[in-house]
């Protein structure tokens, strides 16, 4: 089923309100109200009800949410309940990083496959995180190989190269099949309309951070 009424803004929160439920299943517990919810992940419990109210109710008065079916839920929504296999392309500092991240599985993602050009780097194997699952290992491969992506299911990528090299790291990606992108280089890249691309720059957040600080 696809939920194209979603606003962006609670599609945005969606992932934050699932962090909040993994984590409270993971603490033992099997229901949590908006409140605790709201408190749980910052958000007001009216913003919350507000929220779940564009895909149903699955509040009970007095018990509040049963955090398995919202789960299941939330990650239907944003289609996370299958695998999510990934390619990272660029295994340098901020690479290397993700990949010794050991919290995408909890999100259904399997970084499957990873890319660089310094031939120093080709054909290292990488340990990954146990949580990974089987193997635990990844080999990083030549981004010659880039166009091998759509026959092995993968068709998301995380770009993590210099800056001069992004459009053309992404195009190779888009070429291959891939859908989406969530890019770290300091830069807009161009892709069809039909990829969607989020860039994520530290930067760009720190720097709206001391317009919001009280003068000391
Ligand atoms: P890095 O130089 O350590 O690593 C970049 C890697 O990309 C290298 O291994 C390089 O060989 C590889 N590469 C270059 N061109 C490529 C191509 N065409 N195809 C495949 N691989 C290619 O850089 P970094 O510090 O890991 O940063 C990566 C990107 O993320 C940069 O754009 C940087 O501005 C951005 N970034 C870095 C940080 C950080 O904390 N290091 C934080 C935010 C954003």
């Amino acid at each position: 089923m696809r939920y194209h009424r979603i606003p962006d803004e609670t599609i945005r929160r969606l992932p934050i309100y699932l962090r909040g439920l993994l984590f409270s299943k993971y603490l033992g517990q099997q229901s949590i109200s908006s409140r605790d919810l709201a408190d749980f992940v910052g958000v007001n419990s009216a913003q919350i009800r507000k929220d779940f109210s564009y895909f149903g109710d699955f509040g009970t008065r007095g018990v509040g949410y049963r955090i398995e079916k919202l789960t299941k839920q939330i990650k239907r929504i944003l289609k996370l309940d299958v695998i999510q296999k990934a390619a990272l392309v660029g295994v340098g500092n901020l690479g290397s990083a993700i990949l010794a991240y050991p919290g995408f599985g909890m999100y259904g993602f399997d970084i499957a496959a990873a890319f660089d050009i310094n031939p120093k780097k080709i054909g290292r194997k990488i340990k990954l995180p146990a949580k990974r699952g089987p193997g635990c290992s990844i080999v990083i491969e030549n981004a010659s190989k880039l166009p091998t992506l759509k026959k092995r299911g993968i068709n998301l990528a995380i770009v993590a190269v210099p800056q001069d090299a992004a459009q053309q790291v992404a195009s190779a990606l888009v070429k291959a099949g891939v859908k989406g992108i969530l890019n770290f280089s300091p830069c807009y890249i161009t892709v069809p309309k039909k990829v969607k691309v989020i860039t994520i720059d530290i930067a760009m957040d720190l720097a709206r951070l001391p317009y919001y600080m009280p003068a000391s």
